[in-house]
Parts: C-alpha cells; structure tokens; sequence
C-alpha cells in the first residue's frame, strides 16, 4: 500500500514523513500519473488559492475527481480541507467539492493567527489530540450525512463523509501520528 501525499505546495514532506513513521511508504505526486501509484492521497495545508491553481494547471484536479469517485480515500489538512469542500465562503476559489461542508477560510484569524490545543478527538480515544491550528478555517456548516469527529470552542474543525477526512488543524506537525493511522486504517479498509 503506497498514499500519496500532494506536493505542489504547502506542508507535503511533513506528511511524508508522518505516513512513512506510521511504516507505510509515501510518494510525493506532482503529476497525474504519480496517482497510479497510490491507493489513497493526502492534500497538504499551504495556501489554498494556489494548490487549487496548480492542481488544475497540472490537470490533477480531473485525476483526483475521477479516483475519488472509484473510492479512493482523501485526507485533507487545513488548505486540504478547503480543497475538499463543496463551498467556500465569500470566495469563488477552486476546490474539489467532495464534502458537504461549507467552509470559511482564516476563521480564526481575527482571534488569533496561529495556536495549540489539546483537543479532545473521541474517535482516537482518552488522549486528546494536541492541535496546530495555522491560519485555519472552520467548518461553518456540515450536511447531515458529515461525521464530527471533533469540535474547538462550538466550530467543528475535524470531519469525515465517507472515505474523505478533513482537518482544520495540521496533524503532521506533531509527534503523534494517531490520527494518520486513522486514515491509513481507512485505506486498508477501502483497499479490501
Ligand atoms: N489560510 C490558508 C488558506 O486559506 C490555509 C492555512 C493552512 O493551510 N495552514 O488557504
């Protein structure tokens, strides 16, 4: 099993190295024909406006489309997020429209720029998830058939519709690698 890991710009090598420490190889695409390779796909934080400009200059934008709809798993971190929501708020930006959300980008941006918090995460168990949060977005609304899988003062900041899972926060930049094995786990499960 090989993920690969979107490497136009943004946080990519961070997740390579996060897939690869959860003992999986990571393959860096920048072209369509890398995603052959790989049986899920992970879309970076960075800026937004620019993944969603050199995704479609590259004609990746038509190749994630047509895997995603033949089941492959998506994780989207932050600008990922955005990548991976039907709507984006006050903005006509490309994104691949897969979730039901409906998104507001910098939400957090008139509080504070960037911080940390121990989030609790259900899914992952007892010990709350320590979460990077860098210029992020929330979740304004999710449809019904979107999973919270966790909440930061009200705003919903980590979702799952099917085999798409979506972070306002960035899970590579910390020790844990909890919530990549989560992901990894839906993989397998897509894979079988
Ligand atoms: N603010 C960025 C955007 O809207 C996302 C920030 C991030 O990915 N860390 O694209």
């Amino acid at each position: 099993m090989k993920i690969g890991v979107l490497a136009l710009q943004g946080a990519f090598r961070e997740h390579r190295l996060m897939i690869e420490s959860c003992g999986t190889e990571a393959v860096e695409v920048r072209k369509p024909a890398s995603l052959d390779q790989v049986q899920g796909l992970i879309i970076p934080g960075g800026e937004s406006t620019t993944i969603g400009k050199l995704m479609c200059d590259f004609g990746l934008d038509q190749a994630i489309l047509q895997r995603a709809e033949a089941g492959m798993p998506i994780f989207g971190t932050c600008a990922g997020l955005i990548m991976l929501a039907k709507t984006v708020r006050g903005s006509n930006q490309f994104s691949l429209g897969l979730m039901d959300i409906e998104v507001e980008r910098n939400a957090f941006g008139r509080q504070v720029d960037s911080f940390e918090f121990d989030l609790p995460v259900p899914v992952l168990g007892y010990k709350p998830f320590r979460a990077v949060f860098i210029r992020a977005p929330w979740i304004e609304k999710a449809a019904p058939n979107v999973g919270i899988l966790a909440q930061y003062n009200e705003k919903i900041v980590f979702v799952r519709q099917g085999n798409f899972l979506a972070s306002s926060f960035h899970p590579e930049l910390t020790g844990d690698n909890r919530i990549h094995r989560y992901f990894l786990n839906m993989v397998k499960e897509a894979v079988n």
